[in-house]
């Protein structure tokens, strides 16, 4: 597979086209963003962690018979993927009320839901991803109702699988954001996994201490960012 042009720079990631249109490589940069890019620093190493977590995390969904775009890796911080067409919006799974959850409802952060609860956001910076509904989705024609229900019943199937992953290894698992899409070359299959799970967008606790191990380090000024990053991958058993 050879790799050819740029196709797209996102805020931390650049996608590449390969000389087969089915497929493009993912690269992973050091940058980091938050609160919808108005936040942006470099963090040495992350383009690397975050490549090789994602890779073992896709390995494990994949092994559970989640499918993802993910293909393999390439090098320290590439990966080949399959080319999609995504929907546009971000799924959202809360196990433990944090984050935008917990201001919008006036709930503690660190409530244990009694149930995982769904979300459904429209992906849009400008608007800073709204909080939508299955209507919303619907009506305006950003995806169909199969593909809510889809998107809906792949998010909590990644909670089973993630979640006792992440717990054998002393991590609560407290929240995630999953994006979805069809690969090019299969447009009217099944939705599969897109996008990325690392440490920048999930929220994982350590189950004894609470001490915060994902994102949050960098939006709330932590430090040590990379340092957790790596402790979660270590401590899931991923290659870093
Ligand atoms: N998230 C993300 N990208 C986004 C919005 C959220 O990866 O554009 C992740 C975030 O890291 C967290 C979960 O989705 O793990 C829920 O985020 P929340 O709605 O609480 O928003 P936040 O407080 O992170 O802005």
């Amino acid at each position: 597979m050879e790799k050819r042009e740029e196709k797209y720079r996102g805020k931390a990631k650049t996608v590449y086209a390969t000389d087969d249109r089915r497929y493009l490589v993912m690269h992973y940069r050091d940058d980091v963003s938050a609160f919808d890019g108005a936040k942006l620093a470099r963090l040495e190493g992350k383009g690397e962690t975050n490549n090789r977590i994602n890779a073992y995390v896709m390995g494990k969904l994949a092994d559970a018979g989640i499918a993802s775009h993910f293909v393999r890796l390439l090098n320290d911080r590439e990966s080949l993927v399959r080319a999609m067409k995504m929907v546009p919006v971000e799924c959202v799974v809360r196990n433990i009320c944090a984050g935008s959850m917990a201001k919008r409802y006036g709930i503690d952060e660190g409530y244990r839901l009694p149930e995982p609860i769904f979300e459904f956001f429209l992906k849009s910076d400008a608007l800073h991803d709204p909080l939508v509904n299955d209507d919303h989705i619907r009506v305006l024609g950003w995806a169909t109702q199969h593909e809510i229900e889809e998107m809906k019943s792949l998010t909590h199937r990644v909670n089973r699988v993630l979640k006792p992953l992440f717990a054998e290894a002393g991590i609560d698992l407290v929240d995630y954001k999953l994006e979805f899409g069809h690969p090019i070359d299969d447009p009217n299959g099944p939705l599969i996994l897109g996008d990325e799970f690392t440490p920048d967008g999930c929220r994982l606790w350590d189950a004894k201490t609470g001490e915060k191990l994902d994102k949050d380090r960098f939006r709330r000024d932590l430090g040590e960012v990379i340092e957790h990053y790596r402790e979660v991958g270590r401590r899931i058993g991923a290659p870093l």
